[in-house]
């Protein structure tokens, strides 16, 4: 079971196998949810013992590795529910993925951008926003569109009161990137490039 670049010719890593992780279950079926943080595999284990789908029920809010890769029945590629932090994982909301509109080559790049942005500048989604925000009221580079639309979706999942971290950010805008453009082109990541480009001179203390 290798994490290659797979039927949709994604960018996965030079991983040799997935790194499994558990983010939720399947009530009806009795299945545990899995997905393969580093490429966005899915996969379902279906004979879980009774702890299994105990520990199981707090994977929506704390999703936890698996490694026993031989249970896990491969599942097509899909939207992307978790993210690997500092400590672990976490969830990717769905209401900030939401619908994926197509991105060019240029908005693909500075969603690429972005996201080295948010890590090294530790912004969370809150933040992530407001930095958005104030580009978007005439200063410095501009916004491409995809961006302005995950700073308005983090905007409205922090004033339903969650909150994200700067890797949530980061994999979500990554995510966005990936997907939107899949289809539209075939493209490679810039490796060895300076991607951060024109955001490269902003940091933290920017934001009003
Ligand atoms: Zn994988």
């Amino acid at each position: 079971m290798t994490c290659e670049p797979h039927q949709n010719e994604r960018p996965c890593g030079d991983r040799p196998t997935h790194e499994w992780v558990v983010f939720s279950t399947a009530l009806t079926e009795g299945w545990l949810m899995l997905q393969c943080v580093e490429c966005g595999t899915h996969g379902t284990v279906e004979d879980p013992s009774e702890i299994e789908w105990a520990k199981a029920f707090h994977a929506p809010s704390k999703p936890y590795h698996w490694s026993e890769d031989a249970r896990i029945r491969v599942r097509p590629v899909g939207p992307f529910y978790v993210a690997r932090t500092e400590h672990g994982y976490e969830r990717i909301p769905r209401e900030v993925m939401g619908r994926v509109i197509p991105v060019t080559e240029e908005e693909r790049e500075d969603l690429e951008a972005l996201a080295e942005v948010v890590i090294e500048g530790d912004f969370d989604g809150v933040l992530f926003a407001l930095f958005i925000r104030s580009f978007e009221q005439g200063q410095g580079p501009n916004v491409s569109e995809p961006a302005k639309r995950l700073a308005r979706r983090f905007e409205q999942w922090h004033s339903a009161g969650h909150a994200s971290s700067p890797q949530m950010v980061a994999s979500a805008l990554r995510w966005y990137a990936r997907e939107g453009a899949r289809g539209t082109m075939a493209h490679q990541l810039l490796e060895g490039s300076n991607r951060m480009g024109v955001w490269s001179h902003f940091k933290r203390g920017d934001v009003p």
